[in-house]
């Protein structure tokens, strides 16, 4: 069983990735809990170029960078663990690519798909958790953790929204793949949320 994680920056997905994964143990399943970039050694050092390079980096390079990064973690870890019969618990994947890269409005968001599913030899997720949550409550959760990325501050400030708008567009194309949460919500009141779509799967 393959789960994603989605959402902007700061809508809890490390909260609830970790309360999922003590239910999951709990209920007698092997987890391999990761992320994208940076699930792997090479994807540690990707992550570093892509999220802290100085200078900007040309859309398609970053784009590149973002599927090198994807396409490591697939052949070497995901598809390994997925073999294996572990439930893979992931923060971020290909709907990422689309929403992050396709609001940036440069490339084209289908471009951005496909190369996504080639780098991943077609590998998608069984569910995705998208995490919802509108614009300010948004930048109140960033601001107060500190924002921990030099390039957030760069971003534009409907970057943002634009991103929700992408995330929300990939759930009503595939509602099967897709849980969407109000992560406004209590924590425990998503968490309960998640177990529920997931009973009888796991
Ligand atoms: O969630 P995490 O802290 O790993 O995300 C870091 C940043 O990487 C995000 O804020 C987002 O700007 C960027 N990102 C991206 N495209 C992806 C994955 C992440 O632009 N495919």
């Amino acid at each position: 069983l393959f789960i994603t994680l989605e959402g902007g920056d700061g809508v809890g997905k490390s909260t609830q990735a970790a309360l999922l994964e003590e239910w999951l143990v709990a209920q007698g399943r092997t987890v391999v809990r990761t992320r994208e970039p940076g699930g792997t050694k090479f994807g540690v050092e990707v992550r570093e170029i892509v999220l802290h390079h100085r200078g900007d980096i040309a859309p398609r390079a970053e784009a590149l960078l973002y599927a090198a990064d994807r396409a490591h973690h697939v052949a070497t870890l995901v598809r390994p663990a997925l073999e294996r019969g572990d439930i893979v618990l992931q923060d971020r994947y290909i709907d990422s690519s689309v929403a992050y890269q396709g609001a940036g409005r440069v490339l084209d968001a289908q471009q951005i798909r496909d190369l996504s599913l080639w780098a991943a030899e077609g590998l998608l997720p069984d569910l995705t958790i998208l995490l919802d949550l509108d614009e300010d409550a948004a930048r109140a959760r960033l601001d107060s953790a500190r924002t921990r990325y030099d390039r957030l501050e760069a971003e534009r400030s409907d970057f943002h929204a634009r991103v929700r708008e992408a995330y929300l567009r990939l759930a009503a194309a595939e509602p099967e793949r897709f849980l969407v949460v109000d992560a406004a919500r209590p924590v425990d009141d998503i968490a309960a949320e998640i177990r529920e779509r997931l009973s009888g799967r796991v």
